[in-house]
């Protein structure tokens, strides 16, 4: 028999980048629907499935500012590009025959719902996977601190951060034969060190509110549910 899902409910953060596939820019499809195979057989295991989806892929606001764009509208950008992000996995989990939402914290009535905790709730009580698009609605935030926020808002167990590696290695694994992966970390080595994992709000947030940060490579078939199972690999970032 499968081993069972160490938790109820999940939120996994994915980067506009982990979308792109090989281009260096925009939706790789196969990538996409890759992606969406995988979140389908998490939500198959019995486990209740959120995500918040970056922009990073179409458009970035810090290198549109530094570009000389004035920062709040180029955020503002930013958080237009997870929308459209959100729509294209949105497409990709329903072709499989998954139920989704897709809920914007900037409100866009005619696309999608707008964001609405209680509804995002009850949506997932009945088996749907919700998509959160436009971070947190504000600028000068990222998505890694609304995917803390929203994990936190949602009561989820953990937060899932999909990345290009394993988990988090001591160098770039990449560049350097010698990096170690780190099985666990604590919340304060990740603060105090600035290891490149989430920003330190949406690690502080999740300290704050007790939230393991589990990382793992978004590219490796299955890994998803490999490491809700235990059987994956992955760093685990808790107290
Ligand atoms: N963004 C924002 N507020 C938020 C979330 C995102 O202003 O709460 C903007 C910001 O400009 C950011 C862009 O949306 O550069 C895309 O998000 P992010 O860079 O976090 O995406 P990722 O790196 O995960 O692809």
């Amino acid at each position: 028999m499968a081993a069972k899902p160490a938790y109820g409910r999940v939120l996994l953060k994915v980067s506009g980048e982990a979308l792109m596939g090989d281009k260096a820019y925009g939706l790789d499809h196969d990538t996409v629907e890759r992606i969406a195979a995988d979140i389908r057989a998490v939500r198959d295991l019995g486990v209740e499935v959120c995500l918040v989806i970056g922009g990073g892929n179409i458009f970035r606001g810090l290198s549109a500012a530094a570009q000389g764009m004035e920062r709040a509208s180029a955020d503002y950008m930013g958080m237009l590009a997870t929308v459209m992000n959100a729509l294209a996995m949105q497409n990709a989990l329903e072709r499989i025959g998954a139920q989704t939402r897709v809920l914007s914290a900037i409100p866009m009535t005619t696309v999608c719902e707008p964001y609405i905790r209680r509804r995002a709730i009850r949506h997932m009580e009945k088996g749907r996977i919700v998509i959160f698009a436009a971070g947190t609605g504000n600028p000068f935030f990222t998505t890694d601190t609304a995917a803390a926020l929203r994990a936190v808002e949602m009561g989820c167990d953990a937060l899932l951060k999909g990345t290009q590696v394993d988990g988090v290695y001591s160098a770039d694994p990449k560049k350097d034969p010698e990096a170690v992966r780190y099985d666990r970390l604590s919340y304060m080595d990740v603060l105090s060190r600035d290891l490149k994992v989430m920003d330190a709000s949406a690690i502080s947030l999740a300290r704050e509110n007790g939230l393991p940060i589990i990382v793992f490579n978004i590219h490796a078939q299955g890994a998803f549910a490999r490491v809700l199972t235990g059987e994956g690999t992955c760093t685990t970032i808790n107290d």
